[in-house]
């Protein structure tokens, strides 16, 4: 990982938001800039970058934090922070809104007086982290990969009279037996009438003898995270589930090829939209065709109606169109996508023809 041209992009911006130093206190973005993995330390990002951490990450941040200085004090990674940025004499400290509480923020204000301003800026890191370097793109792949893998693995568990529980549990086991870190989100194992919910995390509902199973679960490896969904079929489809299912996949497949560099995320979400209003289904597709993925499980872009970002090369995004039929099934089926310079390619390795069990 190249942390010096990432420091490097982030320093370059600090003119425009007329500051001196940013102070990163979202662990995510401490990972990207310095390559610390705990839970504990900030990063000054500055002419000279200093990162500070308390004692029980001492040896940790010795070994994992790449170009700054590191400093471990007896206090808080924050309060040896303050210390820092006292000494170098930082007028005006950048610090991340959207992540700052605000007994934190008057805290920091406190302790630094007068002499140092505070300036709120806003998804500064979060903004590099769009487009993804070639070292993010290899893990990716790889934790893309190994959810893939472990589609099988879930289908096995698949059984009528079996909780949802139980087939989350199995995936799990097989997540971590092949090297997962954790979860990148609670499984969601949604069975039967409790397909329709589009957050259906697993639950102690028994599986049915015949219909929809909405499995979306996602492992991280290496720090990077995986999303997938496949909805499966205990038993033989209706004509109807079918016909939904079939839908639901063009659209899935039409907002995929709308993947471009320099297409919006809106015209992406709207490709998928169009193929279900035609179905007559669009008031069922209740939720945003996808969202960026990396270190963390939703990043941006949005990749929902009338956003206008453009897509770049290297940005890394899920496309999972669903639909809904409250009281009846859901079906919901996700990929990630990588944007390439001449258009996207499909991560996601597992097939996508509906799977009767
Ligand atoms: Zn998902
Ligand atoms: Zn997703």
């Amino acid at each position: 990982m190249d942390y010096g041209a990432r420091q490097k992009r982030l320093a370059d911006g600090f003119k425009k938001l007329e500051v001196d130093a940013v102070l990163v206190t979202h662990m995510p973005n401490v990972r990207y800039l310095t390559g610390f993995t705990g839970s504990a330390g900030v990063f000054v990002a500055a002419q000279r970058p200093v990162f500070t951490t308390d004692g029980r990450y001492s040896e940790q941040a010795t070994h994992q934090v790449e170009r700054a200085r590191v400093v471990v004090g007896k206090g808080s990674a924050l309060a040896s922070a303050v210390l820092e940025i006292k000494k170098a004499r930082t007028r005006r400290l950048g610090i991340e809104a959207e992540h700052m509480t605000v007994a934190t923020r008057r805290l920091l204000s406190r302790e630094l007086g007068r002499s140092t301003k505070l300036i709120d800026t806003s998804n500064v890191v979060e903004k590099l982290r769009i487009v993804k370097d070639r070292d993010e793109i290899q893990l990716i792949r790889k934790a893309v990969n190994l959810g893939s893998e472990l589609l099988p693995v879930v289908c096995k568990a698949l059984k009528p009279g079996q909780s949802e529980f139980s087939a989350a549990a199995h995936l799990e086991f097989a997540a971590r037996e092949r090297g997962a870190e954790a979860m990148s989100f609670e499984t969601i194992v949604a069975a039967g009438k409790r397909s329709a919910l589009p957050h259906g995390v697993a639950s102690a509902a028994r599986l049915p003898r015949r219909g929809f199973v909405v499995l979306d679960y996602g492992v991280i490896l290496n720090g990077y995270c995986s999303d997938m969904t496949r909805t499966v079929c205990i038993g033989r489809a209706s004509s109807e589930q079918r016909r939904v299912y079939d839908a639901v996949l063009e659209a899935q497949l039409a907002a995929i090829a709308a993947v471009a560099p320099g297409r919006t995320a809106g015209e992406v979400d709207e490709a998928a939209r169009s193929v279900l209003k035609r179905a007559g289904l669009g008031k069922y597709f209740i939720h945003s065709t996808g969202h960026g993925v990396g270190l963390e499980i939703h990043e941006s872009p949005k990749m929902a109606a009338r956003q206008t970002d453009l897509l770049q090369p290297g940005m890394v995004i899920t496309i999972e169109p669903g639909v809904y039929i409250g009281g009846k099934f859901g079906v919901r089926i996700e990929d990630m996508v990588l944007v390439t310079e001449r258009g996207s390619e499909v991560l996601t390795r597992a097939p996508k023809v509906l799977l009767e069990l």
